[in-house]
Parts: C-alpha cells; structure tokens; sequence
C-alpha cells in the first residue's frame, strides 16, 4: 500500500514525516534539513525555488519572494513575486509539492496521499483552502488535523499508558493554538481548544523590527513598502537576534542602511533579555487569555494539569516559559524538539488511518474549537432587529457531530430564506466570522413562523456541511461554503493544477548549490567593502560553473567559495544560526 505521509504546513517551516519500523520519522528534504522554510521565490530566470534557497533569496531580493501565505489562507488575496501572481493556495501548494517530492524521493515510492495539519483556530475556508493545495499539490489530503492535536498524538504515541490531563501550548509563526486533552489508556481525548490566529513567532520578530525603525524615525509599514530592502535585511538581523536571545543573555543588532547594506560604521544596538521581555510583554499578554478560556471550557484548574507541553519554534522564547511559569505555576515540558512535534504527530495520524499495527491501540478523538451557528432576527418590543448569531454547534462540542435546529420564516408569504453561516462566540453576527451561506428556495406561501430545520455536520477534518430542509418537502437544500473561499469547481482545479505544472521549477538536485548562492548574495551586503570584490569574484565563478552545468566545475567552484566564506569567518550553515 503507497505510504500516507504526514505535513505540517507551517507559517514559516514546513515538514513532512512517516512512520519507520513503527516509529514516526521525519523526512530530509534536497539540501538534507527537515525543515523546509515555507517561502517560494521565482529567480531572475523565471525558475521557481521553494524552501531554504528561496528564504536566502528573500533578504536580497524580496520582490521576488513570498513569505508567510499561511495568513492569507482561505482570503482573495492574491501575491505578486518575480512578476507573476499567486494566490495563497498556490503558494501553500509549491510548499506541499515540493515535501512531496521530498518524501518520494527519500521513499522510492510514489507518494500520493497524505495528512496536513491546520491550526486548531482555522476556520472553514482557511481548511477548505488547505485542502484544495493539497489536491493542486497531486496529494489525496486523507485528513486535515488540528496542529495541537497533533502534537497531543507525538505526546501520546511515545506515553500512551499514562493516565493524565496535558495542556499544549502552540505559538508556531503565526498562529497560537492551547489544547487541554486527556491521556487514559491509549485513547488520547481533546477536551478544549481556544487560540489565536493572528499571534506567532512573526509577531515578536516584527515587534522588535518596529521597534528599531522607529529609533530612525520610520514606520514599518511604510520603510516596507519605500525601502523594502531596508527592511528585508533589519528583519532577518531581528530574525537572528531573536533566537540568539533564547541562548543569550545579550546581543547586538547592525542596522543596515536604506538598501539593505549592513556597512562597517552602521549603527548597532544593544538589546538584553530583560528588555527584550518588556519590548514584545504586549503579545505575552495575549497568550494569557486563550489559556484561561481553554481551560475554562474544560472546567479544569490549574492545578488538574499534569503536564504543560510546549510546542511550535516559538515557545523556545523564554519569555513563553516564563508566562507559563507565572500564569499557571507549572514547569513547561519541552520532551520533544517544539518544530517537529507537530509533523511527527501528522505521521502518528497517517498511521492511524493506515490501520497501522503499530498505533492499534491508539485512539483520538477530538473537538470542534468554535461556535458555529447562522445569523437570525430578533423581535423588541413589536420591533424587528437582525443581526443576531444563533449557535447549532457550541464550541468544544467532541467531533464528529451533526446537529440540527429549528427556525421559522418571519414574513408573511416568505418565499426563500438565506441562511448565513457564521463562526465564533458573540451574539451579534457582525463581530463573528461569516463562512457563507445557503438559500432556500420554494416555501410555500403562508402566514409567518413556517418551519424550516438547518442541518450542521461538522466532520473529522474541521469542515463543515449545512442542509436546510422544509419538514413538508423531500427536497433539501445544501451549501457550498462560497462567501470568502476562493472555490474551485473541477475545471477551475484543472486550470489551477495546469498553471502550476507550466511553471519552471529549479531542479531538485541543484537546490544545494542554489542555496550556497543566495547565501552569498546575502553576504554581499554583510563583509566589510575590503573583502566584498574577493567574495564577489568568488560567486561570478560560481554562477558562471552553475550556468555551464559542468558538474567538476561546479564542484570545484562550490569548493572555493565556501573556503573564501571560511576565511571571512563565516561558516555556510544556512538558516541555524
Ligand atoms: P513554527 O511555525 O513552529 O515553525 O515556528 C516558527 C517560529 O518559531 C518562527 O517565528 C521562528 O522565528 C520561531 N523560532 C524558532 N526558533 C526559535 C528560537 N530559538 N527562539 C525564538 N524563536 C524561535
């Protein structure tokens, strides 16, 4: 049987993982990391990069990059880089594509089918459009699962006879996520989720981006889009101090000039962990209430916790450790490295779905992480209002589930309802999320108050079906959730998928060298002016033996360039700083 693989599609790394001899495995991509920067860059010849090399290219070149998408999912939005467009979708799908090539590779098997992980707060579209990547990407998507849950799966696989309440904590790049589950005899139970989907990683390295542009008097969003080269490099030198900060007590950050140049005389500051904590205190703020509601809902104090597990690259800031330390007097757990957990658990899922002895005795289930319902009128005093959310599935509701309500018509001779859809937790509609809606057609006419049922069934993977049926008439009336989503019909999809195979794509086997490149570049801007036509010179030989294709030439102008670089002092490790 081909092998279901298991994908963490990250805001910024992304991953892929399968189950080896029982065990979950990560999966090497084509430079030899497991983590793939989830950024797409087009060259100047028009090839399309994805991962390491693309991350490189973006700090020289960010016009001809995109970073981030994972926020855009499920939007309109489209993204212009090296002169062509992309939606969220194709982005996320370059990303899927080229784990998947990855993992053929490593398999020697085709690979077809696989689980993606979402965060837990992703709504519909964001799913849907998840989904429809993978499809885009040629991959079957057999499942998409809550990324905490799927962390809860790597904590419960390798503890799974324990018997004890876990509270994960997820701040990845871009979303936040707290899950509260139960361990008890091989079954893994969600209990409560809550989260946010604007909070990441990303936020704490723009904070501090924000912070240093306004010490020259500038604004990020606009220095973003006047002097974008400034900022491409400010943001990976924030990138870099930020993690540093993990390990160090202090560090010093260059401030490049308008385009991006980091010259010997710039201007540095210094910033140490204490006022590191104060800069980016506003976001750990925000984790405080996610937690409370998770917790909350699970009616659980504090102290029913056996465990706080820690997961996504950025919860490796101390500031993370330290806000669980204070708001819930407990020792973090950080059993597993905080960037693999989530794939490793996607694998644990791919696994489960294969019927794998090995998880046999593993079960999961799981909750449906917010309210949803659809918006009706309300009637004061002779007056009627619109405007009001009525829930059908409360949040935390165990999944999955199908539920239905009655309403009535409110007009006399009413021939047709809308149904809008709704998600989220207040009682008026325009402070929730709206994820589409569904007419219905046909009533007969009458007086007001005929009846009519909606239909919720929310599935295994997050998405959501609606029907609405008059109890008189055998004919039901169901939705396509088309509001936000970008919605492919099949000829759409095939359009889509044809876009995507007439792009050039870098070859697979080249990435290594494409990377060393982009590097350089990236170094140009860096070495002091004495050493830069040294280095130079080096990468005109480089690119002139990666243009002739002459793989010794290659080899041997690879060779030198990275013993120039050891010279300068700098050692070609990619992206672990
Ligand atoms: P993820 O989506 O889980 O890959 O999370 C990536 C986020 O974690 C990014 O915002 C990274 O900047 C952040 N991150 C990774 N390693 C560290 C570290 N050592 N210290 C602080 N943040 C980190």
């Amino acid at each position: 049987m081909p092998p279901i693989i298991g994908i963490d599609l990250g805001t910024t790394n992304s991953l892929c993982a399968h189950l080896v001899e029982g065990v979950p495995r990560l999966i090497p991509n084509a430079v030899g990391e497991v983590l793939t920067p989830s950024v797409v860059g087009v060259t100047e010849s028009g090839q399309v990069l994805v991962g390491a090399a693309a991350k490189e290219l973006r700090v020289t070149q960010p016009d001809r990059c995109a970073s981030c998408f994972k926020r855009f999912m499920g939007s309109n939005e489209t993204l212009a880089i090296g002169g062509q467009s992309f939606t969220p979708i194709e982005l996320s799908s370059l990303v899927l594509q080229s784990l998947r090539d990855d993992a053929r590779h490593h398999l020697r098997e085709m690979v077809t089918e696989a689980v993606i992980t979402v965060p837990a707060y992703f709504n519909d579209n964001q799913r849907q459009a998840t989904k429809l990547a993978g499809e885009m990407a040629g991959l079957l998507v057999r499942r998409i699962v809550n990324e905490p849950t799927a962390a809860a799966l790597t904590y419960g696989f390798h503890d799974r006879n324990s018997e004890k309440r876990l509270l994960v904590i997820d701040l990845g790049g871009g979303t936040f996520d707290v899950t509260l589950m139960d361990v008890f005899e091989g079954t893994l139970e969600i209990v409560s989720t809550a989260g946010e989907s604007f909070l990441g990683g990303e936020d704490f390295t723009d904070r501090l981006v924000a912070t240093l542009l306004q010490k020259q008097g500038l604004q990020l969003e606009s220095a973003e889009l006047r002097e974008p080269l400034r900022v491409a490099r400010l943001r990976q030198q924030c990138e870099t101090a930020k993690r540093q900060l993990t390990t160090k007590e202090s560090v010093v950050i260059t401030l490049p000039d308008d385009v991006g140049h980091l010259l010997p005389d710039a201007p540095t500051v210094r910033i140490d962990r204490t006022s590191y904590a104060k800069l980016v205190s506003p976001l750990v703020e925000r984790l405080s209430q996610p937690v409370a509601k998770a917790l909350r809902d699970g009616q659980c104090n504090p102290a029913d916790i056996a465990d706080v597990i820690l997961v996504g690259g950025a919860t490796r800031m101390p500031v993370v450790a330290d806000f669980v330390r204070e708001f819930l007097d407990k020792e973090p757990l950080c059993k597993f490295n905080p960037d693999e957990v989530v794939g490793l658990g996607a694998a644990v899922q791919a696994a489960l779905i294969a019927d794998d002895q090995a998880v046999e005795d593993l079960v999961m289930t799981d909750v449906c992480p917010f309210t949803l319902g659809i918006e009706v009128v309300k009637e004061f005093l002779g007056e009627i209002k619109p405007g009001y959310f009525v829930p059908i599935i409360h949040r935390n509701t165990t999944i999955p589930v199908s539920k239905e309500e009655p309403f009535q018509t409110v007009a006399p001779n009413q021939r047709e309802v809308n149904v809008v859809v709704y998600q989220g937790e207040h009682r008026r509609v325009e402070k929730n999320f709206k994820i589409g809606e569904l007419k219905v057609t046909g009533i007969p006419p009458g007086p007001a108050g005929k009846q009519f049922f909606v239909r919720f069934t929310y599935d295994i993977n997050g998405i959501l079906e609606v029907e609405a049926y008059l109890p008189e008439s055998p004919k039901k009336f169901r939705t396509v959730l088309t509001q936000h989503a970008k919605s492919f019909d099949k000829q759409e999809l095939e359009d889509a998928v044809r876009k995507l195979q007439s792009l050039k794509y870098y070859p697979r086997e080249d990435l290594v060298n494409q990377r060393l490149l982009r590097y350089c570049e990236r170094l140009v801007g860096e070495v002091s002016p004495f050493h830069r036509s040294e280095l130079e010179a080096a990468i005109d030989t480089f690119e002139a033996a990666m243009s002739s294709g002459e793989r010794e030439a290659v080899e041997f102008a690879h060779n030198g360039l990275l013993q120039i670089l050891s010279t300068l002092g700098y050692e070609f490790r990619g992206d672990r700083e």
